[in-house]
């Protein structure tokens, strides 16, 4: 992320659109904060920036929602989404209103600077398992799991596939060779509610490091 006084024309800089007036208002209802390049340095909102280089989440949106959070070592600060979507611990999720295939689900994430959701704990699984419960919500997501043959899961992220940290329905994985893409399925019992299935067109969790600023 550029700094004060060195802000390229069309980075992904989280700062605050509008006057510090606006800034005010921005903080104390939704935190919605915008990316405005070509911003000159004095209307420059007074944070600390995290690292030089955006990351691809940063370079693909402009609009951002942060929550102001502890940090450790660094007291108050900012872990920001991009708007529309959820936060969780230090990651950003993308739950998708339409449907493609695996495949196309994790090249529909990449190219949003995320990857098809990786489950690291069980935190994780619980979190998600509740934003797909939700009303209005599909019935089953891809997440970053696939098999390159029977029993050989892979994370798209390369994360060592943990048979203690994994979240497969009741009988499941099933052994069928050509059911070998992943989905979490909405009607299942907390927290198990994976789903491996042919890789035809469905929902997906797109995962991204969220924004520290
Ligand atoms: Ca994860």
């Amino acid at each position: 992320m550029n700094c004060q006084g060195r802000v390229s024309p069309g980075t992904a800089v989280v700062l605050l659109h509008g006057s510090h007036g606006q800034y005010k208002t921005l903080l104390q209802n939704s935190t919605e904060w915008h990316c405005v390049p070509n911003i000159s340095a004095n209307k420059m909102a007074p944070f600390s920036c995290s690292s030089d280089q955006p990351t691809a989440l940063q370079e693909k949106f402009t609009t951002w929602q942060c929550d102001s959070v502890m940090s450790q070592g660094k007291g108050r600060g900012w872990m920001c989404c991009p708007k529309g979507w959820k936060r969780f611990q230090k990651s950003c999720y993308f739950l998708s209103p339409d449907k493609m295939s695996w495949v196309e689900s994790e090249q529909n994430c990449t190219g949003m600077g995320s990857h098809l959701a990786v489950i690291n704990s069980r935190e994780e699984q619980v979190f998600l398992f509740g934003q797909i419960k939700q009303p209005s919500r599909g019935e089953n997501f891809y997440i970053g799991l696939r098999a390159s043959s029977v029993d050989q899961w892979q994370w798209v992220d390369k994360t060592p596939y943990n048979v203690s940290a994994t979240f497969w329905r009741k009988g499941k994985p099933s052994d069928h060779n050509d059911e070998n893409c992943v989905v979490m399925y909405r009607d299942s019992e907390l927290p198990n509610n994976w789903n491996n299935v042919r890789c035809l067109i469905y929902h997906r969790i797109c995962e991204a490091a969220a924004v520290t600023v």
